[in-house]
């Protein structure tokens, strides 16, 4: 079983990333800007800015983190993320989610100008990658994606099952494989027989957040299997799929941690420097 090394992945893209940013720089004299909003002091929001900003300094881009009290006025956010729409010197911006309760999360991506949305969640981005035009894609399902292509460079005609279907996770990862040809199944808590399809998977991608579902019996030997879940347990951190299990009959499996999260923060960068060559066309 080969096991996928989404920090190795994700230091091979950084590195790559490094050296686009450096040619980008002597072209055009300025570098990729990334700016992220945080609002309130939610730890783990706290840690994933910290390390964006880390990961965003490491390549060579400029970062720059705007923080807000839990009490910010909405606003205070929107008129912020209309400055930054205009200001040249950013390429991308994000608004670290989940928001206070008080601000309208719809309201603030749709407030972020579509070709600086590096998460890949205005309408117009999920229109463009639905409709298989160019367009900022998620960064954890555009992880996902690259690890299976490391793996499986052609995906055409392969079947695919991707349990969960949000916005974030199950619905960008089912376009990504669909251009790909994959043929794609869609699964969610009202799938009636969730075993009974992933058995037919060369390829399943699980984004549910129920520690370790995807059993070994659910799995057909040969699959890949990308394991999307954190999950907090009384025995530490788990994924989605059932690690030990899965991995006696899976070709390729993800651990959790050190799979597809670490290429998350990574895609991130990407999406970024993406952002800003499409603007200097
Ligand atoms: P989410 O918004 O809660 O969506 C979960 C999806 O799973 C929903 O579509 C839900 O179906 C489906 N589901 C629930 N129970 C199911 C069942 N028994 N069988 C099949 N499908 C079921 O979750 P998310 O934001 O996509 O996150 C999923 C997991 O990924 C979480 O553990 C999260 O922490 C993790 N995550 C990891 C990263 C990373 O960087 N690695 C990034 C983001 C999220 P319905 O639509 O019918 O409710």
């Amino acid at each position: 079983m080969i096991l996928i090394d989404g920090k190795k992945a994700a230091a091979e893209l950084r590195a790559e990333l490094k050296e686009e940013v450096a040619e980008l720089k002597s072209k055009h004299n300025k570098v990729p800007g990334l700016t992220v909003i945080l609002i309130g002091d939610l730890t783990p929001s706290q840690i994933y800015v910290r390390n964006k900003e880390k990961s965003a300094n490491e390549v060579g881009l400029k970062s720059e983190v705007i923080k807000y009290p839990n009490s910010v006025e909405e606003k205070t956010v929107l008129e912020k993320i209309q400055e930054l729409n205009s200001d040249e010197t950013v390429s991308g911006i994000l608004v670290q989610l989940p928001l206070p309760k008080h601000i309208d999360k719809q309201k603030v991506i749709e407030a972020i100008d579509p070709s600086k949305d590096v998460d890949g969640f205005h309408p117009m981005n999920v229109g463009n990658l639905s409709s298989g035009y160019e367009s900022s894609i998620p960064c954890t399902p555009l992880g996902c994606y690259l690890l299976i292509k490391k793996i499986e460079p052609n995906l055409s005609g392969k079947k695919a099952v991707v349990v969960g279907r949000s916005n974030l996770n199950g619905k960008p990862m089912t376009q990504l494989l669909l251009k790909e040809n994959c043929t794609v199944t869609i699964t969610h808590s009202k799938t009636k027989d969730l075993k009974a399809e992933c058995l037919e998977a060369d390829i399943i991608v699980a984004a549910v957040g129920i520690p370790e579902l995807v059993r070994g019996d659910w799995v057909k030997k040969d699959a890949i299997v990308i394991d999307v879940g954190i999950n907090k347990t009384d025995n530490g951190i788990v994924g989605d799929v059932h690690f030990d299990e899965v991995s006696k009959n899976a070709k390729a499996l993800t651990p959790v941690p050190g799979g597809v999260g670490p290429m998350t923060i990574a895609c991130l960068l990407k999406n970024t420097i993406d952002c800003f060559k499409r603007s200097q066309i």
